[in-house]
């Protein structure tokens, strides 16, 4: 018979905390399946610790990691993976967008389809602003576009991984992780199941666009190397045009078939433009040497504060 964690990152939930486990732990209650809640608490700032700490202490099955601070999403998902001793394991967010009620449903559907991952694709999203749906669009169809993986569209975290993979993912070595990237990337047997993504229960969004950007661009970065290619491309076709130019000049100048020193307006586009690719090519190649930068440096991806009742294998 095999065992289930549910890993929920949370960030300043306070608001929602309750509500979501009370709705997740009668879901627990219901399954044919021994299940357990990991709790990654991501240096929230308000009182989501003494919440996850009340829980825990009410209920032998909850487990919370505390970090130090706010590492990010990623980085909480990571550490419930990497904590996570039993067979299977869901990812699901706290504030309810991903309703727990769904659990039963996705353990069917793998034990079915005998999968690996169940990955849940977001049919629809009423729940989410419109421009927040827009650009989470347009993301992953760029994703795809640009990475020589394919990934599903509009998916995210949530979804069911097991042993297997949990295992693989254990071996990655990189500290920037983009997980819903790297699960597809790890392979084995992967099923979709469409759902609806809810509105969030209570409180706000913890992924103002400034953590949208960042997030966008280490999946970016990560999984692809076409933006240097596409540099590559700029400077060659920088190159051509400038030969063109420099014969077609020349002759005009011999043949009188050109003005050059009236050409004031040619002269400042081409110097803006082509200063302007050589600037955006700079930070480009700039951002890929700052990743490296970070990867050799190895720091660990997060720090715990404290454990609170882990599975019994951590606490060797
Ligand atoms: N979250 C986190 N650390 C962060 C930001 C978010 O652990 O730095 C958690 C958050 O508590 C939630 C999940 O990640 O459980 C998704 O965040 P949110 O719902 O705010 O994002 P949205 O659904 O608006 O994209
Ligand atoms: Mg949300």
């Amino acid at each position: 018979m095999s065992t289930l964690s549910i890993i929920i990152p949370c960030y300043n939930e306070e608001a929602v905390i309750m509500e979501s486990y009370r709705r997740t732990k009668a879901v627990v209650d219901n399954l044919p399946i021994h299940a357990t809640i990991i709790y990654v608490n991501d240096g929230s700032t308000d009182r989501t610790r003494e919440l996850l700490n009340g829980i825990a202490a009410a209920d032998a099955r909850v487990s919370i990691i505390h970090f130090s601070r706010n590492f990010g999403h990623q980085p909480a998902v990571t550490a419930g993976i990497h904590h996570c001793r039993a067979d299977l394991a869901i990812i699901m967010d706290a504030d309810l967008q991903d309703p727990p009620e769904l659990i039963p449903d996705i353990l069917a559907l793998r034990e079915k389809e005998a999968a690996n991952v169940v990955y849940c694709v977001r049919s629809s999203r009423k729940g989410d602003q419109l421009f927040k749906r827009a650009t989470a669009k347009a993301f992953y169809r760029l994703m795809n576009a640009m990475s020589v993986v394919q990934f599903p569209l509009d998916a995210g975290d949530f979804r069911l991984i097991d042993r297997k993979v949990m295992n693989e993912f254990g071996r990655l070595k990189e500290h920037g992780k983009y997980i819903r990237g790297l699960i597809s990337w790890i392979g084995f047997k992967q099923v979709p199941f469409y759902y609806r993504h809810e509105a969030r229960a209570a409180g706000t969004t913890k992924y103002p666009l400034s953590k949208m950007i960042r997030f966008a661009t280490l999946a970016l970065v990560y999984f692809s190397n076409k933006p240097l290619r596409l540099a590559m491309g700029l400077g060659f076709t920088a190159v051509v045009v400038g030969l063109i130019l420099t014969v077609w000049f020349a002759l005009g100048k011999i043949y009188g078939f050109s003005h050059a020193e009236s050409g004031w307006t040619s002269t400042i586009t081409i110097i803006t433009f082509f200063g302007g690719v050589q600037l955006l090519t700079v930070g480009m190649l700039g951002h890929y040497i700052g990743v490296l930068f970070d990867e050799v440096k190895a720091r660990p991806e997060y720090i715990i504060d404290e454990l609170v009742q882990p599975d019994k294998e951590d606490e060797a």
